[in-house]
């Protein structure tokens, strides 16, 4: 039978885990679904996704680092996608337009919130950093309804900016680390400081026995930040993996109109990276 064709498109692509996970979400939904990894050529974004779309493909899951390129290419917009100014995920139409929304946001909250059984609505929040991973999570988190969102970056103004651009969904405020004041009930750390090894330099006062602790990375080890975050007897600390998963399924139901179930395909991979 013929499949319907995906891909993600990213440099570096080989280590994505994606092709792994929509390869059992089609398995366990039954979907006529091949999902291959695409290397895009930095220089030329459009070309490699017209290549892609020329054999066949129906839509992208996009990363690093063409999140703002695929916004660019796009001609149709879900308001969250619009807000973030970034996309992970491309639908081709039969009509040759170009839909495309952000997953990464339902991903993180789904995450916590089903996953997790943690509420966000009425909670004191705290993200750090105010890059692209922040940006694309901000309108689904203030759909929750927390009480505050304290936004702290390493630069400043950008959280500043940040704050600006997403005041009228809540009640939030952009900062430096230094600047942080009192404890978070959730605690999300948007930064990419993990991926070095590095703390970002926020008060442990924080953190109490009920906060949760969220680090968008994931890997074999528990991230620093995480580590850090057990010590001072945060409630629950939480990796990205869910998140990846989530984000993944979203996509997958945009295309197919199938939610497929997460948990044992989160489980198998939380078993692989403990290998
Ligand atoms: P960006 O490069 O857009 O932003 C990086 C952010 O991290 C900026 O706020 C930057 O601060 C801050 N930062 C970098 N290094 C340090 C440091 N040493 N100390 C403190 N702050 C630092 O990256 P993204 O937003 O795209 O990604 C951020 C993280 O989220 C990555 O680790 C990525 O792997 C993860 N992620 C996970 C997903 C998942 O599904 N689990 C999905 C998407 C992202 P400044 O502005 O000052 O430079």
């Amino acid at each position: 039978a013929n499949k319907d064709l995906y891909a993600v498109i990213g440099s570096p692509i080989k280590h994505s885990k994606s092709p792994w996970i929509h390869g059992q979400f089609a398995e366990i939904t039954g979907e006529p679904v091949e999902y291959r990894a695409v290397l895009g050529n930095e220089q030329d974004f459009a070309g490699s996704v017209e290549a892609f779309r020329s054999e066949g493909g129906q839509g992208l899951n996009v990363t690093v680092p063409f999140k703002q390129d695929a916004f660019d290419y796009a001609s149709e917009f879900s308001e969250r996608a619009k807000r973030a100014g970034a996309v992970n995920t491309l639908v081709f139409r039969e009509d040759g337009s170009v839909f495309a929304e952000n997953t990464d946001g339902v991903g993180i909250v789904r995450d916590i919130t089903v996953n997790y059984e943690v509420a966000i609505s009425g909670k004191r929040v705290l993200v750090l950093g105010a890059g692209g991973a922040v940006r694309g999570i901000l309108e689904p988190l203030l759909a929750e309804k927390p009480q505050e969102v304290v936004i702290a970056n390493r630069t400043v103004s950008k959280a500043v900016q940040l704050a600006d651009d997403f005041s009228d969904l809540g009640c939030l405020v952009g900062v430096g680390f230094a600047d942080v004041e009192g404890s978070f009930d959730l605690i999300i750390n948007g930064t990419s400081a993990s991926l070095a090894g590095e703390l970002p330099p926020i008060p442990s006062s924080v953190i109490t026995p009920s906060s949760v602790c969220y680090d968008m990375m994931y890997g074999a080890e528990m991230t620093v930040f995480n580590q850090w975050a057990q010590q001072l007897g945060a409630a629950e600390v939480i990796d990205g993996l869910g998140m990846l998963v989530e984000q993944a399924a979203e996509s997958f139901f945009i295309w197919r109109g199938v939610r497929p179930d997460t948990q044992p395909v989160l489980q198998a991979l939380r078993a692989s990276l403990a290998n």
